[in-house]
């Protein structure tokens, strides 16, 4: 099936209020044109360079999503255009996006990264040291910075139970948040979950925000 049909009929099988991020990591710009021309507009790339090359030569009105591990030294690169953060997992990154974003007088958009799946990473938050990134005495100074919900990957696996429950969890962390002083409710509103194998299970869960990369584009 040609990439344009894959995309639409994803669209078409997700409820409207769920926006469907266009993974187009390592793929040529041919192919994210092939999606804006049938009116996808949010996309999403892991490495820096690609996603600075990408917005260089693509249309302007695309809302790029970064959706990889975020080094500190490389938030300067994107901080001018990016549309969403998702991952951001350690003050030391939050006080970064919030001084390339206070350089380029602008409001960047993040995502706190959970870590909710059983597979051992290096990545994403857990309820202790999240309090501890929201409580620290700098926090409150970060204007340049709007906290706008929660992203998380599940356990790459086929029991749909364990994958549901680590949505539960994520989901979970979000009703927690959006209880906290500190951050905006009125602004917190997205839970960033689900990927090709499980959107459908992430949809029925709660999620906000797909991030569907091979069931659009084939396999990488
Ligand atoms: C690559 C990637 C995706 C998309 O994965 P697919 O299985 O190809 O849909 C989603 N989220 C993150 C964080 C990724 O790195």
């Amino acid at each position: 099936m040609s990439i344009q049909t894959n995309l639409l009929k994803i669209n078409s099988s997700i409820p409207n209020n769920v926006i469907l991020v266009a993974v187009s990591k390592t793929k040529p710009n041919y192919m994210i044109e092939e999606c804006y021309q049938v009116n996808q507009r949010h996309f999403g790339e892991n490495k820096v360079q690609d996603l600075v090359d990408k917005y260089d030569a693509l249309p302007k009105d695309i809302k790029w999503h970064f959706i990889g591990h975020l080094q500190t030294n490389k938030v300067k690169y994107i901080a001018p255009f990016v549309h969403l953060i998702h991952a951001v997992d350690s003050m030391k990154l939050l006080k970064e996006i919030n001084k390339q974003a206070l350089k380029n007088n602008r409001v960047i958009n993040v995502l706190l990264q959970f870590h909710i799946a059983k597979e051992d990473s290096k990545f994403g938050l857990n309820k202790t040291s999240c309090d501890e990134l929201l409580n620290s005495e700098i926090f409150p100074s970060l204007k340049n910075i709007s906290i706008i919900g929660v992203m998380g990957m599940a356990t790459f696996t086929d029991n749909e139970n364990q994958v549901k429950s680590e949505f539960k969890n994520l989901v979970d962390y979000f009703n927690t948040l959006k209880n906290y002083p500190l951050i905006p409710a009125e602004s917190f509103s997205e839970i960033s979950m689900g990927m090709s194998g499980d959107y459908k299970l992430a949809i029925e869960e709660g999620s906000t925000m797909v991030r569907v990369g091979s069931s659009i584009f084939g396999s990488r």
